[in-house]
């Protein structure tokens, strides 16, 4: 069965080097069949990152994915804070560089309109997006995204592919939220692996806007894959979950810049 994983990064794994990171997350994801990976930032972990901050986390990300081409796809951390710099992160690490993905975390929450440029940049490059949501018990971070906030940037952009980073940490929540955005796709991960909430969401979304994603190495491949292997859906449900869906997202821009599909 194909697995692709739509979210990782490189902390939670020993290793001084970006690549020894990135190998070390390979060995894990070898044992438990995970042929390719999506991975961004981790090295070090900024809420609002400067510049010179952001360009270093890409330049982690393009060491350690020069070591795996076949494995690992990077994916550029932007913030809405320096839209300037967001920019040109995305020209060099994506236009010109082998990264086929737009990571954004905490930095402002992703209704601001100062993500509408970079939005429309990562459309013209056939770049997805994967937006962090939370929904916390405790009160998200002052520039922490809700999946509701997704939903509002995803309706200004119908063109743009968003993935929603743990579908807010809470399934039911989550999958509502984004129920009406055809272009948002649930990411599985992050959150603890709860019966059933890989059912609620191909009954709510269907399963081709289903994705795993494990998160690691803050989160290990096992639990978060579990969600998948122990839901009881159809086992082309399943399939398109682990692997076809996102191998399908990422085609467009992996053919445009000529990568291994
Ligand atoms: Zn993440």
């Amino acid at each position: 069965m194909l697995i692709w994983d739509a979210h990782t990064h490189l902390s939670g794994v020993t290793g001084d080097t970006p690549e020894e990171r990135l190998r070390n997350i390979l060995t894990f994801a070898d044992r438990l069949g995970i042929e390719r990976v999506c991975v961004s930032m981790g090295m070090t972990w900024t809420y609002d990152p400067s510049p010179e901050e952001l360009r270093q986390q890409n330049d982690d990300v393009l060491r350690a994915v020069k070591h795996f081409p076949d494995r690992a796809f990077g994916f550029v951390y932007l913030s809405p804070n320096h839209v300037e710099t967001s920019l040109a992160e995305l020209d060099r690490c994506v236009r010109d560089g082998p990264m086929v993905g737009v990571k954004l975390w905490v930095a402002q929450r992703c209704n601001t309109p100062g993500l509408d440029p970079l939005v429309r940049r990562a459309v013209e490059l056939k770049a997805v997006i994967l937006q962090h949501t939370y929904l916390k018990a405790t009160g998200n971070l002052p520039g922490e995204s809700t999946p509701e906030d997704l939903a509002e940037l995803a309706r200004r952009h119908p063109e743009a592919t968003f993935i929603c980073g743990h579908t807010g940490g809470n399934p039911e929540l989550g999958v509502r939220a984004i129920r009406g955005c055809k272009n948002i796709y649930a990411d599985l991960c992050g959150s603890d692996p709860l019966a059933g909430m890989t059912e609620l969401a191909v009954r709510e979304l269907g399963a081709e806007r289903v994705l795993y994603g494990s998160d690691a190495g803050g989160r290990s491949f096992a639990s978060q894959l579990a969600k998948v292997f122990g839901a009881n859906i159809p086992e082309s449900a399943r399939k398109l979950i682990l692997g076809e869906n996102l191998k399908h997202l990422l085609t467009p821009i992996l053919k445009a810049k000529g990568m291994k599909v």
